[in-house]
């Protein structure tokens, strides 16, 4: 099996079960317990969090962990709205932030809220001069995702942090995407809220982390326990977080050489796909992007034929997000790109990682050729 869909999931990494297991053998006691047992437990969770903060240049306070990207971003945006509602109503983020941001704002607005989705470019970066003067009096959070789950796109970040730390309004960061494969330290970032997941970094599936700088007003979702500084209520997944702790670790230590070797694989295969595929688009390729990702158009041809057709052959890739597998509509990051819904469905995304070696790519191109040449016969017919 060729594997190239890592921005949906990545296998866990062969150190990261090994701490699991242990984990998961030795320290099964609950960290709040006041026995042996728990003290245990909470010195292992402490650990976790601190190499957590360690990898990442934060403060181990400032790690609050939870059980994935999605519950990261809810806490994140219905946590500011909650805390500073009597400051005001208003919420900026983008048109192509995951369903896990746009989706919970489409909420946040049913409660009240007002949400600016500010566009994007061809290219699909952020306007950034329309985020600018959607700012007001009444904006409580900026939301922007550092690198899109479709396309791979980078958001300018920094600089949206820059215009929302001059009017002192808190900024979210949903880093899913980048947090392992880029070297960043969260400081640079210049966000008070920064989510990662777990499974998108080799690490386990229900651990996930919301870094909250110090000071940043955040109400709890979920309510019970004093777990998370308060942020976070619920007896924790310890070997989930010491799983994530593990991963981000890894990754970290070597994002930097595993990104440029990534890099020279995406740009030869898309190279190789242009130069065997004709009239084939890589959407976003003007713009900095992530190591990993080629979001594709194929004109004239589904994208989910094409999806059974490398399946077929053993090849795993996607349409993009793997949230809206099924779903009839087009991706909306697509379509907020100027792409037409027609050219939309017709495109796929591969996203490599750790495991993929040369050969892969090679099987990958030919075996692309070939169904997009079938499938378009078929069509022409
Ligand atoms: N944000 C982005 C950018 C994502 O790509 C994803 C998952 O694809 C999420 C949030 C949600 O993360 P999780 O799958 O851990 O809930």
């Amino acid at each position: 099996m060729i594997y190239l869909d890592h921005n949906a999931t990545t296998p866990l990494h062969p150190q990261v079960l090994e701490a699991m297991l242990v984990c998961l053998q030795e320290h099964w006691g609950n960290p709040s317990s006041p026995h042996s047992l728990g003290n245990q437990a909470r010195m292992v969770m402490q650990q976790a969090r601190a190499r957590i903060a360690e990898s990442l240049g934060c403060e181990p306070s400032e790690v609050v962990f939870c059980s994935s990207g999605t519950e990261a971003d809810n806490l994140a945006l219905r946590g500011v709205a909650g805390a500073l509602r009597s400051r005001g109503n208003h919420i900026v983020t983008t048109a192509i932030e995951h369903h896990a941001v746009l989706h919970t704002c489409d909420a946040l607005e049913e409660e009240g809220f007002r949400v600016t989705r500010v566009p994007v470019d061809p290219q699909g970066v952020v306007d950034l001069e329309s985020l600018e003067r959607s700012l007001t009096d009444q904006t409580i959070l900026v939301s922007v995702m550092h690198a899109n789950n479709e396309t791979g796109v980078l958001q300018p970040v920094e600089e949206v942090a820059r215009m929302a730390a001059r009017r002192e309004i808190p900024f979210h960061v949903d880093a899913v995407q980048t947090a392992g494969k880029l070297p960043f330290r969260l400081p640079e970032l210049g966000a008070g809220l920064v989510s990662l997941s777990g499974h998108k970094l080799y690490g386990p599936r229900g651990a996930a982390a919301l870094f909250v700088r110090e000071g940043t007003p955040l109400r709890p979702i979920l309510t019970g326990g004093s777990h998370e500084h308060d942020l976070r209520a619920g007896t924790e997944n310890l070997a989930g977080l010491v799983g994530l702790a593990k991963a981000v670790e890894l990754a970290v230590q070597d994002a930097a050489e595993e990104g440029r070797r990534l890099t020279g694989l995406r740009d030869e295969l898309e190279a190789r796909l242009s130069s065997s595929i004709p009239e084939i688009r890589i959407n976003g390729a003007q713009a900095r992007r992530v190591p990993n990702t080629s979001n594709v158009t194929f004109p004239g041809v589904d994208g989910e034929s094409i999806i059974l057709g490398l399946d077929l052959a053993g090849i795993c890739v996607s349409t993009g997000s793997a949230c809206s597998t099924g779903e009839p509509e087009p991706s909306h990051v697509l379509r907020e790109m100027g792409v037409s819904r027609r050219d939309a469905q017709g495109s796929i995304r591969l996203s490599l990682g750790r495991g993929t070696r040369q050969e892969d790519l090679d099987l990958t191109v030919q075996v692309l050729a070939d169904t997009v040449a079938r499938l378009r016969r078929i069509t022409s017919i």
